[in-house]
């Protein structure tokens, strides 16, 4: 399976996998046969319920993944198991997500904030203090427990984040949520595909007409 993350809208977004395919074409022997297209559209966002209407949020669908990174499945699978019990009258799930998960969804926004605002740069930096940290100590997870911990300092930033990055809205059920919006294209999107990289757009043209199928809207 090859992927290809994009994190800004963009127009005829399957050029990119394209692109990326062609590129691993490149680099690697690759027995490659083009058989189905999937994807979907991550979002970021904090509704203000994780119990609605007798539904329980867990997972993506509760907002419950990572800023920074997009990570989610230990989210997911945490989530899922506090709605089960909860079902089973053990525990409260929604004050459980609030104590247990919220903060660091929060920690993780605040994070994302801080980043969006320090650039390549400063992003490239704190990066190599990671690393040299993991090598001083042969623990990669010591420095991101430190930035993850949901502190005074963070709770104070909180107001920032969300009145900086994240812009309000309400759900098709009526509940309302804060949600990081898509950030717009850059001019450098803008590009000319490569000779490669039209070639299996062809080829992904001719399995279409034999019957290959896409799971999204390329936006093309
Ligand atoms: C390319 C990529 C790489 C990632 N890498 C990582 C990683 O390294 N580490 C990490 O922690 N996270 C990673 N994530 C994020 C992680 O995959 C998700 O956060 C996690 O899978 C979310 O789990 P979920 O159960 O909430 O949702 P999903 O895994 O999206 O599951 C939802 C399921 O519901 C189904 N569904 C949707 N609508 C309906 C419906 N109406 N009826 C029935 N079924 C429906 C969907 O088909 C899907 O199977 C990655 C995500 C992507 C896209």
């Amino acid at each position: 399976m090859i992927c290809t993350c994009l994190w800004r809208k963009q127009r005829k977004s399957s050029r990119f996998l394209d692109e990326t395919i062609a590129w691993y074409e490149r680099h690697y022997d690759l027995d490659r046969k083009p058989i189905k297209r999937v994807g979907g559209k991550g979002d970021f966002s904090i509704p203000n319920k994780y119990v609605s209407e007798g539904r329980y949020y867990v997972g993506e669908a509760g907002g419950l993944q990572d800023f920074m990174w997009g990570f989610g499945m230990r989210y997911a699978i945490t989530s899922g198991v506090l709605a089960g019990k909860s079902i089973l009258g053990e525990l409260d799930y929604e004050q459980e997500v609030r104590k247990r998960l919220l903060p660091l969804v929060k920690s993780s926004a605040t994070n994302r904030f801080l980043m969006n605002r320090m650039g390549d740069r400063g992003f490239k930096a704190v990066a190599k203090y990671w690393m040299r940290d993991q090598h001083r100590t042969g623990d990669g997870l010591r420095f991101m427990r430190l930035i993850y911990k949901p502190g005074i300092l963070r709770r104070m930033m909180w107001p920032f984040v969300r009145l900086g990055m994240l812009r309000k809205g309400t759900t098709p059920d009526g509940r309302s949520y804060v949600r990081m919006p898509f950030r717009r294209a850059l001019k450098r999107d803008d590009w000319e595909p490569s000779r490669e990289a039209e070639l299996v757009a062809l080829e992904w043209k001719m399995k279409q007409n034999e019957g290959g199928r896409t799971s999204f809207q390329a936006g093309d």
